[in-house]
């Protein structure tokens, strides 16, 4: 007999496990019971606070007003990540959220860049892109008529909170207590109920595993296994500690590369996060913790949280009656910070396949291609960072420069260094103007142009140049300074 799905029970409740229940009681809460169990003594991974701009179709989608959810999670804008040292050591470069200049139907602007630069026009080519200059220049503006690209750094548990008091409104009930015993049932193997440590039990009929890490039900209880990719990114460890404010908040996040990995810096309206993410086989924990104190900005106002993890994804998301959403489902190191953005899409992709009864096994095989190729497509670009280093001066450094790294990532730079092409995939999360910031300043340049480009003569080139980075600079300018705006919007 088939059994409808009536009762849908989340374990966990971090940032995962929150925007899940405020995804499933806002938009299907009328057809479903929705239970969220989470331990208070256990707590989140409390890092977890600079996202991308995709963040704005999740609030769309929930009704999420900007000004009231940068109040209450003491947000700033984010236009992008400045990544210092990944090439040589002393370089920088941004890789800003907007698009870069105007493109053409065969070819994207920076083909037009391309030849410019064999004229003369040695513009770098963040100069055409609106949110790559205003992140410079610390300027900011939106309105209803805004099309500039934007995302935010946020305090964690204020967003948790945030989502957690949107999903009691829409009836989300919420037990507190730890979870000792996930039951089976013994004919089907599925999913029967949680075991709480208080001896309560709670029954569903379907659970989304949000328990971080630990993956409670989906690998412990369902014995789903694991793929590793640390072969491709080696940092497994982290450190966080947060700062007091000393300077006003920049519009983007900071990526500094050290020799055995790199640290993070995102400002907050009222305190700064700081991490250091490595690789334990080339610094212990303690120097990487002292390399920390020493990096950042202003007081530490917490003690450092240390981080175990593993790079990979389990290898299916939905087993049996279970599916995962967030750490549970796995990790990509947090350098293009796009684990939110992976909940996201786990969530949409779980709303519009969930399951009307316990029998539909081709919606998990949908749910686990989907995710999957979501996360490789990330993992390359992520990779990316790493091989195309020109750093010989560690150890690690050395290793990431040498590893092997997945064909589809050797096949896209080898694409853009002999043409100049990028080809986003329908479904890939970054678009070609991120692809070819992060070539550019990996040290990678196209050897070529596309042919289209000759039709223009030179001088008509140089005016669609000039009038492209005009217009940015325009725009810019227009824009009053990031924090005057933040004061004034929503502090
Ligand atoms: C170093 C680092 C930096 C990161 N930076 C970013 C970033 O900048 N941007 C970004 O998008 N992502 C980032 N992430 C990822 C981000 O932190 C997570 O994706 C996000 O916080 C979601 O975590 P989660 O909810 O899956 O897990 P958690 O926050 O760990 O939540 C797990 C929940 O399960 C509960 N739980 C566990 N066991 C039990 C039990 N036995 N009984 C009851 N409840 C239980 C816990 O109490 C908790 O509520 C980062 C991750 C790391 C490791």
């Amino acid at each position: 007999m088939k059994t409808p799905i009536r009762n849908i029970v989340i374990a966990g409740g971090g940032t995962a496990g929150w925007m899940t229940a405020a995804a499933f009681s806002k938009l299907l809460g009328k057809k479903f019971n929705i239970t969220l169990v989470e331990s208070d003594e256990i707590g989140t991974i409390g890092v977890g606070e600079a996202t991308i701009p995709t963040l704005h179709i999740f609030h769309r989608l929930l009704g999420i007003d900007e000004q009231d959810f940068m109040k209450s999670t003491h947000a700033t804008f984010k236009l992008g990540i400045s990544f210092e040292g990944w090439l040589n050591g002393s370089d920088q470069y941004l890789h800003s959220f907007g698009f870069l200049g105007q493109d053409c139907w065969a070819c994207d602007f920076h083909h037009f860049w391309k030849k410019g630069l064999g004229l003369g026009i040695e513009q770098a080519i963040g100069d055409y892109c609106a949110e790559h200059l205003a992140a410079r220049e610390g300027r900011f503006s939106v309105n209803s008529q805004s099309d500039q690209n934007h995302a935010y750094h946020l305090d964690a548990s204020l967003y948790a909170q945030f989502l957690r008091d949107l999903s009691e409104r829409h009836g989300v009930t919420r037990r507190e207590g730890k979870i000792n015993e996930v039951v089976l049932c013994p004919t089907t193997g599925e999913i029967s109920s949680l075991k709480l440590e208080s001896g309560e039990s709670i029954e569903g009929d379907f659970f989304i595993d949000c328990t971080g890490f630990k993956a409670l039900l989906l690998r412990k209880a369902l014995h789903v296994g694991f793929e590793n990719w640390s072969d491709f990114l080696p940092c497994d460890r982290a450190i966080a500690v947060q700062s007091n404010l000393l300077n006003e908040p920049v519009p983007f996040t900071r990526a500094i590369a050290h020799p055995f990995g790199w640290q993070w810096q995102i400002p907050l309206q009222s305190r700064v996060g700081n991490g250091i993410v490595f690789c334990s086989q080339h610094i212990s924990e303690d120097e990487a913790a002292s390399v920390l104190r020493e990096n950042i900005v202003g007081e530490p106002i917490t003690e450092p949280n240390r981080i175990f993890f593993q790079t990979g994804l389990s290898k299916k998301h939905w087993q049996k009656n279970c599916a995962a959403v967030g750490l549970s489902g796995g990790f990509i190191e947090p350098l293009e910070s796009t684990a939110i953005h992976l909940i996201q899409r786990s969530i949409i992709h779980l709303l519009q396949l969930i399951p009307r009864d316990k029998t539909m096994s081709s919606l998990s095989r949908e749910f686990n291609t989907r995710i999957r190729r979501e996360m490789e497509d990330v993992r390359d670009f992520i990779i990316l960072h790493y091989k195309s280093t020109a750093r010989e001066d560690s150890a690690f450094w050395r290793y990431c420069k040498s590893m092997d790294a997945p064909q589809s990532l050797t096949d896209k730079v080898n694409l853009f260094r002999e043409s100049g092409m990028i080809f986003k995939k329908e479904e890939e999360l970054f678009a070609v103007a991120s692809w070819v910031q992060v070539l550019l300043g990996q040290g990678h340049r196209p050897s070529s142009y596309h042919p289209i480009v000759d039709l223009m003569t030179e001088n008509e080139l140089r005016s669609f140049l000039e009038k492209q980075r005009t217009r940015v600079s325009e725009k810019v300018k227009s824009w009053p300074n990031v924090n005057d705006f933040i004061k004034n919007y929503c502090c």
